[in-house]
């Protein structure tokens, strides 16, 4: 007698283990999340945009004084410099400095090394050992919900219930303000792999699902008999959504045709939620998550947008537009990013309803306010930055630029429940573009220092471009950091991979500041950072060392390598080393 199987029960067993993993994951990252809000200060960081009335003012350089001539010459750096100091001028003096330092909770994988630095091995770019066999035991456990005493063949039914167990799943993970997201500690954009996968095995089971009962009816020669049901035409409907959204959403399309994928996803994910509910009944309560999980999204999204007047400033030297709106000066943490709207008819026909993620450059509570970079890569970027032609003329011919209303919506991602300032020691390592991410963490973790809410006293700068050329732009703002007045031992170190242009002079270079012609030996350069943090006066014990790298995959990826290298004595003597990884989608751009 054949096994009979609920599969409505089967499936929800399988949500409810989805539930409990992921259940699991936030009771390990609470400690976390806890300390990172015991502090009152962080609760109105990372979650919304917003005007603060204290203001770090910054002091011009004081030593380089031919670099800040150059400055005034210049039509536009990357960003404004400046010593950070607050409006009181609270930086001075040390022994007035009153610490509170953020608690320091390690992230739970820490304790798994050496696992965890195996689970990290890049597989792919873009896929490490540990993502791998996530995806392989997600797809082992809907194999088996699949295929227990059931035949695709004769109970094509089966699949179908797979494909109804992951909507919610998939919907929840699409979000930008995504629940998962918040309790275990990790952007959306960090977690899309995942919703990508997912997505994937509902087209999947989804497919099997059709192809089984088309292959049960032109047996039973019964298909045009069934075709006029209503209930199989909104399958149908529900299927070619699925399909189409599946199709455009491959990279070698959405990566040419965004728009057009961008396009299809907002339709299909609606029609499809629709179909399902006409196709059969029994799926309305998992519709109903997702579309309750979709519609809060809507709703946080609302409520993080911001109509202001930004000014856009083109930087020719490296394709680049700057957008500077000084009336958001709060609110974000070093990393994360906000979707742009650009309001001008001048965009095009479309290109003013476009949103576009670009990470924030600045600090929170600097003086520019909300600074973002942008280098063109596309149609849109491009005429970004030909809307900043006929800027207004400053003194000395430099480009005042350009007011245009802009919608920003976040800000999103980020360093999630790891806060950089309750660790001992940081290093930070950037290709090309990816300079954004360290440059705000350093501002942010200097000013946090001068109010005493850092315990950092050691980070290292390792950015590394290909040609020299790219350096002078950020020559003053790299030597405002380093005159920074805090108990920090900051180091930066330029490293150039070809020699296309003459590199400044060494005289040029502030102290702290070196150019190096290679490419970085990152495995020494990680030993040395361990070495000098635990050489580091510092109260109490040592916290740990946080190793931020922001560009291309494959930095990422040495990095990883050269992480599991490191000297388990040293790694416990500085107590921990820890891996947070911001991936700019902009390869190399300076050249
Ligand atoms: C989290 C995040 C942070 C980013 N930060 C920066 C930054 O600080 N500075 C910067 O210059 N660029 C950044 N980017 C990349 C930037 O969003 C794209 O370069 C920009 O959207 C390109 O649009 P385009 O039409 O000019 O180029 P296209 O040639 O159309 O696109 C170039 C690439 O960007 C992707 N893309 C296009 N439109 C979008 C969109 N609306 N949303 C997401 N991806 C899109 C495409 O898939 C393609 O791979 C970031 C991207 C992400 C995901």
């Amino acid at each position: 007698m054949a096994h009979r199987v609920d599969a409505q029960v089967l499936v929800f067993h399988v949500d409810l283990l989805i539930v409990a993993s992921v259940a699991v994951l936030a009771l390990l990252s609470l400690p976390r999340l806890l300390a990172r809000f015991s502090r009152r200060v962080e609760w109105n960081q990372g979650l919304f945009l917003w005007h603060s009335t204290q203001v770090y003012v910054r002091a011009e350089p004081v030593h380089a004084s031919r670099v800040s001539a150059d400055r005034q010459n210049r039509p536009s750096d990357l960003s404004d410099s400046g010593t950070l100091r607050s409006a009181g001028g609270v930086a001075a003096d040390e022994k007035e400095r009153s610490t509170s330092y953020p608690r320091h909770v390690p992230a739970w994988s820490t304790s798994l090394h050496p696992f965890a630095v195996i689970l990290r091995y890049p597989i792919a770019p873009r896929v490490s050992l540990g993502q791998l066999l996530l995806m392989a035991a997600y797809f082992a456990v809907l194999l088996y919900a699949g295929l227990y005493h059931a035949s695709p063949f004769q109970q094509p039914v089966r699949a179908a219930y797979v494909a109804m167990s992951q909507i919610p799943v998939v919907y929840v993970l699409a979000t930008k303000n995504n629940v998962i997201s918040v309790l275990i500690g990790i952007g959306y954009e960090k977690l899309n792999w995942f919703h990508q996968w997912a997505g994937t095995l509902l087209v999947l089971a989804a497919n099997v699902h059709a192809i089984g009962y088309i292959y049960k009816f032109s047996q039973a020669h019964t298909w045009l008999e069934h075709y006029h049901h209503t209930y199989i035409k909104w399958g149908i409907v529900g299927l070619v959504s699925l399909d189409c959204l599946f199709l455009f959403s491959m990279s070698i399309l959405r990566t040419r045709a965004y728009n057009v994928f961008y396009a299809t996803h907002q339709i299909a994910l609606i029609l499809f939620l629709v179909a399902a509910c006409l196709h059969q009944s029994i799926i309305i309560p998992y519709v109903a998550v997702a579309a309750g999980f979709y519609g809060l999204d809507l709703l946080f999204r609302f409520l993080k947008s911001r109509v202001v007047t930004a000014t856009i400033t083109p930087i020719p030297e490296f394709g680049i537009t700057r957008i500077e709106i000084p009336q958001l000066n709060a609110g974000w943490r070093a990393g994360q990013h906000v979707r742009v709207r650009i309001l001008s008819s001048k965009m095009g026909l479309w290109g003013w309803t476009e949103f576009h993620p670009l990470t924030i450059a600045s600090t929170s509570h600097g003086s520019e306010g909300l600074v973002l970079l942008c280098k063109m890569t596309g149609g849109w970027s491009k005429k970004l930055y030909d809307l900043t032609r006929g800027g207004e003329e400053g003194e000395s011919t430099a480009v005042v630029g350009k007011r245009v209303k802009v919608v920003l919506e976040g800000p999103y991602g980020g360093p999630g429940h790891c806060v950089f300032s309750s660790y001992s020691g940081a290093l930070f390592i950037a290709g090309g573009s990816g300079i954004t991410f360290p440059l705000a963490s350093i501002q942010e973790l200097l000013r946090r220092s001068s109010e005493g809410t850092s315990r950092v006293r050691f980070i290292q700068l390792i950015w590394v471009v290909q040609g020299p050329g790219s350096l002078s732009s950020l020559i003053p703002l790299l030597s405002s950091l380093l005159q920074h007045q805090t108990p920090v031992n900051l180091q930066i170190s330029v490293y150039y991979t070809r020699a296309t242009v003459l590199p400044p002079s060494k005289v040029d270079l502030p102290d702290g500041l070196t150019l190096t012609p290679c490419r970085p030996n990152l495995a020494r350069i990680l030993d040395d950072a361990v070495n000098a943090t635990i050489n580091m006066k510092s109260e109490g014990a040592l916290k740990g060392m946080i190793v931020g790298v922001c560009g291309p995959v494959m930095l990422g990826q040495d990095v990883c390598r050269s992480l599991g290298h490191l000297n388990s004595s040293q790694r416990n003597a500085v107590g921990g080393v820890e891996l947070h990884e911001e991936y700019v989608f902009l390869i190399v751009v300076f050249t």
